[in-house]
């Protein structure tokens, strides 16, 4: 498997993935509609109090099976998180990256007694990691903005559709003009005047577009 900057075995660094990935959990959970995971329920918060006398360093998630009581903490805390970020939401933690399914290999903590394989320094790693998760975080669903995307193609194509002009050609059969003014370009397929229009008439597209962007948008997320 892919490695991860040995940077990521240091205690201090284990902590804050945890907190990160604890986020992330909670964070995509709620956009997929998973309720009730053990992972970021509220039992860790608890713990968070006893940790003072506890002497722990972080958080501790208790994990209740039918009959046994398991605390989970530190870097076994953090690899259940993480497996539970691959297995669920394809996330691959260290490799900076996401996709809808988990496929091929993530990446993995090394000790950090191995040499490093990468040029990048550690705190370089640390800051790339740190800003792609916290936009993650506050950010939107990369999976939502694609389908309002893919949304936005198809209904652009729609309200489009006034700008070709079909054409009848005794030699052709049916052409598709560029309906912008002063434009004369003749096409075989009405796709190939939406994507004519995109290239060459942004304006238009942009004009019929923007409206629908806003209806689209809203409705993904009012
Ligand atoms: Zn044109």
């Amino acid at each position: 498997a892919p490695k991860a900057h040995p940077v990521s075995s240091e205690p201090r660094r284990i902590q804050t993935d945890i907190e990160r990935t604890l986020g992330l959990v909670r964070r995509l959970d709620t956009e997929k509609g998973i309720q009730g995971n053990v992972l970021s329920s509220g039992d860790h918060e608890k713990s968070d109090v006893d940790k003072s006398h506890m002497g722990s360093m972080g958080p501790i998630v208790i994990v209740r099976g039918l009959t046994t009581v398991k605390g989970l903490e530190g870097v076994e805390l953090l690899d259940t998180l993480l497996t539970y970020l691959w297995r669920i939401h394809g996330v691959d933690y260290y490799g900076m990256s996401e996709t809808n399914e988990a496929k091929g290999l993530r990446h993995v903590r090394t000790d950090n007694k191995t040499p490093s394989t990468t040029n990048i320094n550690a705190a370089d790693w640390e800051k790339k990691l740190d800003t792609y998760w916290q936009e993650r975080l506050t950010g939107q669903d990369p999976m939502v903005i694609l389908t309002a995307k893919d949304k936005i193609d198809a209904a652009a194509a729609e309200v489009l559709e006034p700008h070709v002009r079909k054409i009848r050609d005794e030699k052709y059969g049916w052409k598709y003009g560029c309906g912008a003014k002063g434009c004369t370009k003749l096409f075989h397929a009405p796709e190939f005047v939406y994507k004519h229009l995109r290239l060459k008439h942004p304006e238009i597209v942009l004009e019929v577009t923007s409206n629908l962007r806003e209806d689209i948008y809203s409705q993904n997320y009012m």
